[in-house]
């Protein structure tokens, strides 16, 4: 057995790790209690499993590659990074990718994970055309919206319950360069920021990044970051077309002592992040899409950041009307506490595809928690605020919210579990996820 967690590193548990080198050998380490794990960026519980955790990242292979349309055939292990480091000069990024180019294409799907521009393009399984999945009945089917396509909506954004991803088969977005054309909007508080998010509806990306430190009159102040992919024409003449993938240069070296995290470390560094880029605000600037994309992955380990004991990412997305006011409320709270991270995100989602994907039309707000004192009863009374509003959490960030919380959020519950029950009638797939919030106990 091995000591397993997610990005949050909590919860931290026992689970048997195999890495099998084929896809027979996937086959014949399933047992009762076997989950698929990609590169492990869930924060939660949802890459460990009840028993045994199949870790996929070494099927890393590129089947084929049509230039002409990029559409793509791949082994579920690549890594988002991998593919934009490779396709990224030939002219193809991906259409959809998360805060983190360190997530595998299984992982991907699983979590139908949205990106900046899922508003105006949807989630990653938006691009999918067919997956190899090898279910937990022991049968290896080909599901696309044509064939078996409740397996394939069920698959996506189905936190790899329905069995373990192979290989597949998704599109890639034509580009250019990898450039993006930035313009950062600065928000005096939460009014303005949904303000501008609203009024960017028609850009291709966008995001805020809020100062959740501040109150009263500042309550919501916000960067908001929104993009397009730049074209040739709007690089200097001797840029190249295409940006050096830098690896992380920094790295934090050890598990910081849980009290680096305090109200005052937090409310400096977002005085000082807030500062730095109101100054930018208005201009147009053309950013590699790495630090634009990826700002976080510039820095090797920052989950060590929140000490041994770990964090909390608390993502929760409130449908549209109404979403002022509940957020308002988080917000405050979070505020008044002092602890939380420190930045959160806001974002503008539209409806997801999958049967289980988290997005619905509204906003989604991210905060980051360490894991202290009483933060576990304060999150379950944001939770009640989120469920109230017609929310819901997502599971590729949770490790903690109860079944009553989930079950509110995701009405499709049943039928997602019809369609697994079909798939798998003795119940082989299971995480520690699954057992906290799906499995009949
Ligand atoms: C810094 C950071 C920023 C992030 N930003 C975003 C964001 O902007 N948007 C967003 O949507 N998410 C975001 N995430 C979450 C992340 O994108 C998802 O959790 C994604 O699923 C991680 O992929 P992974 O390969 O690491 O999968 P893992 O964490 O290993 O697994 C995640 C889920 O996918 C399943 N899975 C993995 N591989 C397979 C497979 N081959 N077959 C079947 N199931 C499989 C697992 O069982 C599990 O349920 C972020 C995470 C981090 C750490």
């Amino acid at each position: 057995m091995t000591l397993v967690s997610g990005w949050g590193r909590f919860p931290v548990v026992d689970s048997d790790v195999l890495r099998p080198r084929s896809f027979e050998a996937v086959g014949e380490a399933v047992v009762t209690g076997t989950i698929a794990r990609g590169n492990g960026r869930a924060y939660g519980d949802a890459a460990i499993g009840a028993v045994r955790t199949i870790g996929m990242t070494g099927f890393d292979r590129v089947r084929s590659f049509d230039p002409a349309t990029g559409r793509i055939r791949l082994e579920a292990g690549v890594l988002l990074a991998d593919l934009i480091d490779t396709f990224g000069p030939r002219g193809f990024l991906p259409f959809v990718v998360p805060g983190t180019r360190f997530v595998s294409v299984g992982g991907a799907i699983a979590a139908d994970v949205h990106g900046k521009n899922h508003h105006c393009e949807g989630g990653f399984g938006r691009y999918v055309d067919s997956i190899l999945l090898r279910t937990g009945q022991g049968e290896t089917i080909e599901v696309s919206r044509e064939e078996n396509s409740d397996a394939f909506f069920a698959t996506v954004g189905g936190m790899g319950l329905t069995g373990i991803i192979l290989e597949v088969s998704m599109r890639l977005r034509p580009v250019q360069t990898g450039w993006i054309r930035e313009r950062v909007v600065s928000a005096s508080d939460l009014d303005a920021a949904m303000r501008a998010l609203e009024a960017s509806d028609a850009a291709t990306y966008s995001v805020a990044w809020i100062d959740c430190a501040v109150r009263g009159r500042d309550l919501g102040r916000s960067l908001i970051y929104l993009g397009e992919h730049a074209v040739k024409g709007d690089l200097a003449d001797d840029a190249a077309a295409f940006p050096a993938g830098k690896n992380p240069g920094l790295a934090v070296p050890i598990d910081l002592p849980s009290m680096t995290l305090n109200r005052t470390s937090i409310r400096a560094f977002n005085e000082l992040y807030y500062r730095m880029g109101a100054r930018r605000a208005g201009g147009n600037h053309v950013v590699s899409l790495y630090p634009y994309f990826f700002p976080l992955d510039s820095i090797a380990d920052w989950n060590r950041i929140y000490g041994r004991r770990g964090f909390l990412q608390h993502q929760c997305v409130i449908p549209e009307n109404g979403a002022r006011s509940v957020l308002g409320d988080i917000l405050d709270r979070v505020a008044t506490r002092g602890d939380a991270s420190f930045l959160a995100v806001l974002k503008k989602l539209g409806q997801g595809d999958g049967i289980l994907s988290f997005p619905l039309p509204g906003y989604t707000l991210a905060l980051d928690f360490p894991v202290r004192g009483d933060i576990l009863n304060f999150l379950d009374e944001i939770d009640r605020l989120v469920v109230a509003a017609g929310g819901r959490l997502y599971l590729a960030k949770d490790a903690r919210q109860s079944r009553a919380t989930f079950e509110a959020g995701y009405p499709a519950l049943s039928r997602f579990n019809a369609i697994r029950k079909a798939l798998d009638p003795n119940g082989t797939i299971r995480s520690k996820l699954s057992q906290r919030l799906f499995d009949e106990v």
